[in-house]
């Protein structure tokens, strides 16, 4: 690859699945675009970091796409979806709706990066309670965090904001917070601060 070519960062996972898995192919293909001393970053976001051309992005995200790889932009935006490890089942812990999540609200853009968490049952390996936005499905509905922050001194558990809800009713309410984080939240000011600022009726209701 030619020295001299502008880069650009983008972010790199194998998607919503059974844990967070690359396979060999996809792992050939990403090395592919390295050189032999470079270096991949694993985030706490369970995403890989690369760079790649700038002009070549479009066909190159194709070709990542086309062996199952997720791409994502880096920065403020909505990171992809962690999740659990869905160890009871596709259908029994709502994968298909961890996806349509995934696929709904990941890289949208954001004052400051945004961390949605989702889990499939109540022992919560996923982590939805620490997170800015998290999802639990609880028996065959699903419950709504808002606020939990997993770092510092103030790390704090998320309020549930509605329970028992259908997979629309949730898709619904989470597009409705982040349009007021989009709208409302100041410049980098993260998505706790902006909920401690806002409050619940102002978040679910612009
Ligand atoms: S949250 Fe539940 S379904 Fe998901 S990995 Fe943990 S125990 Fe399994």
């Amino acid at each position: 690859m030619e020295s001299d070519e502008k880069k650009i960062k983008i972010a790199v996972n194998g998607g919503i699945g059974f844990g967070s898995k690359l396979n060999a192919k996809q792992l050939l293909l990403i090395s592919k675009y390295m050189n032999e001393d470079e270096e991949l970053e694993l985030t706490t976001f369970q995403q890989l970091y690369i760079e790649i051309p700038e002009n070549k992005k479009e066909e190159i995200i194709q070709e990542f796409e086309n062996v199952g790889l997720a791409c994502y932009p880096v920065g403020n935006y909505v990171k992809s979806l962690r999740t659990c490890n869905f160890c009871k089942g596709e259908e029994r812990e709502g994968m298909p709706v961890a996806k349509e999540l995934n696929k709904r609200f990941a890289g949208k853009q954001v004052p400051f990066t945004l961390k949605m968490a989702y889990t499939g049952c109540p022992i919560g390996c996923g982590e939805p309670m620490v997170s800015d936005i998290g999802v639990m499905k609880f028996k065959d509905q699903y419950n709504l965090y808002v606020g939990g922050k997993g770092k510092g001194f103030d790390a704090e558990v998320g309020m549930l904001l509605k329970e028992n809800l259908e997979p629309e009713e949730l898709y619904d309410l989470i597009a409705e917070i982040i349009d007021s984080y989009a709208k409302l939240g100041k410049k980098r000011e993260t998505f706790f601060k902006f909920w401690r600022r806002i409050g619940k009726d102002q978040l679910i209701n612009v």
